[in-house]
């Protein structure tokens, strides 16, 4: 049994309300985003449709959100969520009438029938959800955009990896650089003058992955320090895979740093809170600057290398590929 759910119905009519009810009832998998689309594009099996005015119907019409029970309606039938409903002033933003306190229990009943695709399905993600389950998946679906790890602004760009890659290069004029290991030096004409908006951000290119190389410059405590690590660009089950190695020094003295990246998803200032990279107090950063300590000058190297995970291989064996 199939329906044109993509058929685009203005009216809010009860009887439209009604007719759109009953079709959820009868086939209650759908499929596509919230958008109302052209209904072209993503791959989705036979039957399922890319956009829905069931959809559409859970949307509440304040602020545009998926509606979840109490779903709240006026006396007049237009529906609304229950945290537009508190913001009202009990006037029905559609009707001005009094709104009361009606619950919308058919509307609720159908949201309860409803199979909904997740939402990054249009990103990738094949799977259906029960539609109450469906914000609990999303918020830790694999396949939702990450947000741009440039660690200097507040840049709210997100998207897949390969779009952030671009976005740091053309955006951000971030060093890109290919391979698994480098070798970095850091100046800075005042050392004196740590803030916490002193960074620096070099992505890496190597097993066919990205990595973010932050160093930068903060207050621990009173204390002023640098601190350098690692992020992957990718999910955090997939970071874990990887390991690698940080290492400052001179003068026969030197600070190593062995971790695991962290995934993106995992903001920079808190993977810089945790402390989970490589520690340099500002007294030894001078040291290893050598000079008179007017000038910091860091040479950072290190390396990034892919575990062998045992369940590959059945032993541990060297990697030899880098
Ligand atoms: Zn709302
Ligand atoms: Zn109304
Ligand atoms: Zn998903
Ligand atoms: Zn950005």
């Amino acid at each position: 049994m199939e329906f044109d759910f993509q058929e685009k119905a203005s009216s809010s009519s009860d009887e439209d309300e009604v007719a759109r009810h009953s079709r959820a009832f009868s086939k209650n998998t759908i499929s596509g985003g919230s958008t109302a689309g052209s209904g072209g594009g993503t791959a989705h099996g036979p039957g399922v449709f890319q956009t829905s005015n069931v959809h559409e119907l859970l949307e509440c019409p304040v602020c545009t959100h998926s509606m979840f029970p109490p779903i709240h309606q006026c006396q007049n039938g237009h529906t609304l969520c229950s945290s537009c409903k508190t913001r009202v002033h009990n006037r029905c933003p559609t009707c001005r009438q009094e709104l009361g306190d009606i619950r919308c229990l058919a509307l609720e009943k159908v949201a309860e029938s409803l199979d909904m695709p997740c939402k990054y399905a249009s990103l990738g993600c094949p799977e259906i959800f029960p539609y109450f389950s469906k914000p609990k998946h999303e918020s830790q679906c694999r396949y939702r955009p990450f947000c741009c790890p440039y660690a200097g602004s507040d840049c709210s760009v997100t998207g897949d990896i390969a779009k952030l890659v671009m976005h740091l290069r053309d955006d951000h004029r971030v060093d890109m650089h290919t391979g698994s290991t480098f070798n970095h030096r850091y100046v800075k004409s005042n050392p004196r003058d740590v803030e916490n908006a002193t960074w620096m951000l070099t992505v890496f290119h190597c097993f066919g992955q990205y990595f973010c190389l932050h160093f930068e410059a903060f207050l621990l405590g009173q204390a002023p320090v640098y601190m350098a690590f690692i992020r992957f660009m990718g999910d955090e089950n997939e970071a874990k895979t990887y390991s690698y190695s940080i290492e400052v020094g001179a003068s026969g003295r030197r600070m190593v740093w062995e971790g695991t990246p962290r995934s993106i998803r995992d903001s920079h200032r808190k993977v810089r809170d945790s402390h989970d990279g490589l520690i340099i107090q500002r007294n030894m950063a001078l040291f290893f600057s050598g000079g008179e300590r007017k000038e910091l000058k860091l040479r950072v190297t290190g390396r990034i290398w892919k575990e062998h995970q045992s369940q590959e291989s059945g032993a541990c064996i060297p990697n030899l590929f880098n």
